[in-house]
């Protein structure tokens, strides 16, 4: 009887494994190789940790840092494509580089999933098997701007010099970067569009990062002082670092108050929005795309198609998720 079982127990061992193969040539759990531009980047590390939680028991996910270097990321995504992975999932270090990423991952036919930095869209064209998961970056500079907009209507005393003009600094994350450029010119353009006019004290990138925004932030203060009546800020790491820099110029007490924003909803910046030092952020909602990235990398390594997701196909290539306002309002459903 007991060896009867086993051998049943076997046969059925044998089916799984043999389906299996027909979708991808390692003969157990599908390969993917997941290649992330930096770990030491507060959103990242949300996203990368979405990817293996959703992968967990479907599939064998290897992911690697590339730690800001594409020479790194160019050698980590040819020891996959060496390894026989059955997809690849990239968030490349600079996304003008993803040209010679497809050409190899074509010449050994293995599908590409493009997710947080979005490659431009002559490379995505230039080969059937490769894909984005992301979010536009337009719609959370528009949402922004909306926040900023409506705090500006409902507080006269935000103008501080009473000139009817909205003086500004913006903190932008990585030039290039279809977020940083997009959130820049977005956020801005939506308050115009409320009716309101503004005046750019200053700009300048502190490429994601909050200790750069702590100095960039300080270096403004120095030079504006209380002319700024709002900062910007493309993420909220970046927006942290400002609220840092402005706590020690004596905002955030004692009723004095200056509007930040940023963008992604990360934890601590939660926490901020509770303190009611951050005035407002978009979540970049990091769980969703990864699991959009896994799902999508996932069915294109097991043989099933990249249109057997959940998760609706734009153009054949591009699978979007939403950006959602969050202030004070709403926060705690994000937390
Ligand atoms: C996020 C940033 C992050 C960047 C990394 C953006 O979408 O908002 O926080 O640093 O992606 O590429
Ligand atoms: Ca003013």
């Amino acid at each position: 009887m007991k060896k009867v079982l086993a051998l049943a127990l076997l046969a059925v061992l044998c089916v799984t494994s043999c389906t299996r193969s027909q979708g991808n040539n390692s003969g157990g759990l599908p390969k993917i190789g997941v290649a992330i531009y930096k770990f030491d980047d507060t959103f990242m590390s949300y996203t990368r940790n979405a990817i293996e939680k959703a992968g967990k028991d479907k599939a064998r996910v290897e992911v690697v840092d590339s730690q800001n270097a594409q020479p790194i990321q160019n050698d980590q995504i040819d020891a996959f494509l060496s390894k026989q992975m059955d997809a690849i999932a990239v968030n490349p270090v600079d996304r003008t580089a993803a040209a010679a990423i497809i050409n190899n991952a074509r010449a050994k036919n293995t599908p590409l999933v493009f997710f947080n930095r979005e490659p431009l869209p002559e490379d995505m064209n230039s080969w059937d098997r490769v894909y984005y998961v992301g979010a536009k970056a337009e719609e959370s500079g528009t949402m922004q701007g909306q926040i900023v907009a409506a705090y500006w209507k409902s507080h006269p005393e935000a103008d501080k010099n009473r000139d009817g003009v909205l003086q500004y600094i913006m903190l932008k994350g990585e030039p290039g970067h279809q977020d940083a450029e997009l959130r820049t010119e977005y956020s801005v353009k939506a308050v115009q569009a409320a009716g309101i006019k503004v005046e750019r004290l200053a700009e300048d990138t502190a490429m994601w990062d909050r200790p750069r925004a702590v100095e960039k932030m300080d270096a403004f203060y120095a030079r504006f002082g209380d002319r700024i009546e709002v900062v910007f800020c493309n993420n909220d790491d970046m927006a942290l670092g400002a609220i840092e820099s402005l706590r020690k110029a004596g905002y955030f007490s004692n009723n004095k108050y200056i509007p930040v924003v940023g963008v992604d909803a990360t934890a601590p910046a939660l926490q901020a929005l509770a303190q009611g030092t951050l005035l407002g952020t978009v979540l970049n909602d990091a769980q969703n795309q990864g699991k959009a990235t896994f799902d999508l990398a996932y069915a294109l390594a097991s043989g099933a198609g990249p249109d057997s997701t959940d998760w609706p196909l734009v153009g054949g290539k591009y699978i979007w998720v939403p950006y959602q306002k969050v202030t004070k309002d709403n926060y705690t459903q994000f937390q």
